[in-house]
């Protein structure tokens, strides 16, 4: 009997044949094609997924909007339990996305001049419902503008990412603090939170590609290792930077962005 088919009746099922082929051909050693073959699976699997979570976000939405009536406490709480876990997802493949697209080469770098401030609290506006009664999300922002030169889209997903990461591995909540700088030619966004922290020898494979250091601690949380692959390479695309600039286990962590300012 024939397995199940993952991408019926899709436009990609030509994709997936060569994907087939190209995993037959390479060797273990052949790191440049494996890499290629990441990157194609990473764009099929979130083309793939796209379409059914725009499904389920339209009913979503209609149904919180009372579309389909009033609902009852039960169907609210279990309404409460799809919006987030459908959110989770939506971030999952937005992240997939984007981190096929960075690895892909060819794709365009587009850069305007922006404040960063003003992108600083974009994402924090979008990641805030995120934080949980327990989390206190802290922005501050100097009195004068932060210009870099940079994809607006790209860097608001980068800083998104290290601040959605800051309040999902501090599960026990407390204070994420958000800060924007300028000095020295350089900008610098920097996150703290007072979570799980990390441990010294593990700091480096955070920004691999699907680098996650799965402790005890934090190996219920979810994810898939793209976020901050993904927030480097964004960051680098345009002379700057994300590191580790703090923090151990235990201990909490900060995470800092840093982009040339531009004049
Ligand atoms: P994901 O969160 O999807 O696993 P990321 O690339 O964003 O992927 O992060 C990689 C890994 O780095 C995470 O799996 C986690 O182990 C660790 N990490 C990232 N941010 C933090 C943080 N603020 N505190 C503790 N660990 C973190």
């Amino acid at each position: 009997m024939p397995g199940p088919r993952l991408l019926r009746g899709s436009a990609d099922e030509t994709l997936a044949a060569e994907l087939v082929e190209g995993f037959n051909a390479a060797s273990d050693t052949d790191a440049a094609a494996v890499e290629r073959i990441k990157t194609d699976i990473l764009r099929l699997a979130s083309h793939e997924l796209r379409t059914p979570l725009t499904v389920l976000n339209g009913y979503l939405s209609l149904l919180r909007a009372g579309f389909f009536g009033s609902l009852s406490e039960s169907v609210d709480r279990v309404m409460q339990i799809l919006e987030r876990r459908t959110a989770e997802m939506n971030a999952l493949v937005n992240d997939m996305l984007v981190a096929a697209r960075v690895a892909d080469p060819q794709a365009p770098t587009e850069a305007e001049t922006l404040d960063l401030r003003i992108l600083v609290r974009d994402a924090a506006d979008s990641v805030a419902p995120r934080a949980s009664g327990r989390h206190t999300l802290r922005v501050e922002l100097p009195g004068e503008a932060v210009p870099a030169r940079v994809d607006a889209d790209r860097i608001l997903l980068a800083v998104r990412n290290i601040l959605d990461n800051a309040l999902k591995y501090s599960p026990s909540g407390g204070e994420v603090r958000c800060s924007v700088d300028a000095a020295d030619g350089w900008a610098r966004v920097r996150v703290t939170d007072h979570g799980l922290g990390i441990a010294p020898d593990d700091r480096e494979k955070l920004f691999t590609r699907f680098g996650r250091v799965l402790t005890p601690a934090n190996s219920h949380i979810p994810g898939i290792g793209l976020g901050l692959y993904f927030s480097r390479e964004a960051a680098r695309r345009y002379g700057g930077d994300v590191a580790l600039v703090d923090g151990e286990e235990g201990g909490g962590s900060t995470f800092e962005l840093s982009l040339p300012l531009a004049h």
